[in-house]
């Protein structure tokens, strides 16, 4: 809060309105030297004068903490902006996170086939050929697991119902039935089941 820009925007409002600070201060029942030390920024109105402080100047609280007046416009133009911001850097940080879930399957995937290819075509006794391959599967259902986690959390699934879209439990994720990242789930809106898709923006 800038005390100084309250004040001359206090004196500023005050002359538009016609008063002089002794007017200002009789109507609100305070000594013209406290109106004369908010407009100078070495103090701020007391918080139990600044309703009717706000109404006799014909502005907000709002613009009283601003030291200016927020046009409606501006204000709504500026929230509607940091909502799409923050829409936006949502679905980038999905998008990063779906491929990662990729990279993740993929390596395992890899990881996997490589320990059953090494117990299948190296000569070695039979405890170790199942060590390898329980040692393979390991990695890939953590990597599982942490992809399901994945594709849960980003973005959202859409009914093909209603079109709701939501971000559904991880055992529902776990249990669907699923052809890539479609899944066959129950829309908590519309209670029906379908082929969800999934989306990255609501
Ligand atoms: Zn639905």
């Amino acid at each position: 809060m800038d005390q100084m820009k309250i004040g001359r925007f206090i004196a500023e409002r005050r002359k538009q309105c016609g008063y002089t600070q002794v007017q200002l201060a009789e109507k609100l029942n305070i000594t013209d030297r406290a109106v004369s030390k908010w407009e100078t920024g070495r103090s701020m109105p007391d918080s139990a004068l600044m309703p009717a402080l706000c109404e006799l100047l014909h502005i907000t609280l709002n613009d009283l903490f601003n030291g200016e007046v927020i046009e409606m416009e501006d204000y709504k133009k500026k929230s509607e902006e940091l909502i799409i911001e923050m829409a936006k850097q949502k679905e980038d940080a999905d998008k990063k996170l779906l491929s990662l879930e990729i990279l993740i399957g993929v390596l395992a995937s890899l990881v996997l086939i490589g320990m059953i290819a090494l117990a299948s075509f190296v000569n070695m006794p039979d405890w170790l050929r199942i060590c390898l391959i329980v040692a393979g599967f390991v990695p890939f259902i953590i990597a599982m697991i942490y992809a399901i986690k994945i594709e849960q959390t980003a973005g959202y699934y859409e009914c093909a119902e209603c079109g709701h879209k939501h971000v559904p439990s991880f055992r529902s994720v776990l249990f669907a039935p699923h052809v890539g990242r479609t899944r066959r789930m129950t829309c908590p809106k519309c209670h029906r089941k379908s082929w969800q898709k999934k989306v990255l923006n609501k």
